[in-house]
């Protein structure tokens, strides 16, 4: 049985009249990669602050492995932050950098390098130790960071948007190098990000926040296919909702339905539903977003309302998408992709 890495119990946070968290429960177990992903002001860099102890709660508190911390300074606590902007010293070499926190710990010179060297091994970085920060590019300065929170062993890294500063596709492999590396060392890794695509690559478990609470906490593939809000549903992936009327016609009862884009196929209007497991709705192409590899269709339907449908280019060229504007469809995905979303209770 794995033990509880971090819990929260009804943590709370406000600078003057402002609420940042309004009540969080949440328990992180030993080796996790959890995320806590929202959109900005949602209250989750303040719930990371609050766990590294940069910040008092305004109630609640903080456990770490099952001891309370609440009220303990940052260097008391078993964890270690990675900030977005990497904090380095420019005038120590990459080295000196990693090897610093164990330098303030008195751990002896020999026993310091080799620790660093190691460490700087676990991110790849094998043989810049002698460089200064400036020679480094953004990845592998953020690589730098990484070894420096790696070497002193903590229990727990918390890691606030780390590849935010990053290019789109160093930061795609970035998410991969990060995964294998937490994987590897077994530390308890949360991260901070708004990014729900990396959020989804990543994490074992995410959070969602919203307005300094938390809405679900689920896998990825729990959070992307059953949303417990519509808040969820449309934060996580497209928004594809119908809802009231459009939802009385297309469903068959009120409420609120989540359906993911890639699960709607786009066809001839004339096209004959005869699956009796299959839902279908008529509409007139309202947008074209030809994509590359796929093309978004918004489609604006007959009984009202819009659905956004994602056709992978197996055949069709730019050329071909573009004609697709003005045209009348069917719109048909299977019924068991129709997600009932919970009402908000907000
Ligand atoms: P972002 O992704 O933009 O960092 P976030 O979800 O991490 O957003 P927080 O930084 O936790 O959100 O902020 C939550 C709320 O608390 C915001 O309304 C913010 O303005 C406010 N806030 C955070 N820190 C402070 C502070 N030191 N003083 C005053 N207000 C603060």
């Amino acid at each position: 049985m794995e033990g509880s890495a971090i819990r929260l119990q009804d943590l709370r946070k406000s600078f003057g009249e402002t609420t940042a968290v309004a009540g969080v429960d949440l328990e992180i177990r030993d080796g996790e990669f959890f995320s806590m992903l929202g959109p900005s002001g949602s209250g989750k860099t303040t719930v990371l602050r609050l766990i590294a102890g940069f910040e008092t709660p305004s109630g609640g508190r903080v456990e770490l492995a099952g001891q309370e911390v609440t009220g303990l300074a940052p260097f008391e606590r078993d964890v270690h932050t990675v900030f977005q902007d990497y904090a380095l010293f420019p005038h120590m070499t990459v080295e000196q950098n990693v090897a610093y926190a164990l330098k303030v710990r008195k751990v002896p010179k020999a026993e310091r390098l080799v620790r660093a060297r190691k460490a700087l091994a676990e991110v790849r970085l094998d043989g810049y130790g002698r460089r200064r920060p400036a020679q480094l590019s953004g990845g592998q300065r953020q690589r730098v960071a990484l070894a420096r929170a790696l070497v002193g062993r903590p229990r727990v890294l918390l890691l606030d948007e780390p590849l935010g500063a990053l290019d789109l596709k160093l930061r795609e492999q970035m998410q991969v190098e990060l995964k294998a590396l937490q994987r590897e060392v077994g530390i308890t890794f949360v991260l901070v990000t708004h990014d729900q695509e990396e959020a989804l690559t990543m994490s074992d478990r995410i959070a969602v926040f919203h307005q300094g609470r938390i809405e679900q906490v689920g896998t990825p593939a729990e959070i992307y296919e059953r949303p417990a809000s519509a808040f969820v549903a449309s934060f996580v992936g497209t928004s594809n909702l119908l809802t009231g009327e459009s939802a009385q016609r297309v469903v068959g009862t009120a409420g609120t339905y989540s359906i993911r884009p890639e699960k709607i196929r786009v066809l001839k209007e004339s096209a004959v539903a005869d699956e009796p497991e299959h839902a279908t709705a008529t509409g007139t192409v309202a947008e074209v977003v030809y994509l590359g590899d796929a093309t978004r269709l918004l489609v604006d339907l007959d009984a009202g309302g819009r659905l956004t449908a994602l056709q992978q280019n197996l055949e069709t060229s730019a050329e071909d998408v573009a004609a697709y504007r003005g045209t009348r469809v069917r719109l048909q995905w299977h019924r068991r992709h129709t997600v009932r979303v919970p009402d908000d209770v907000r």
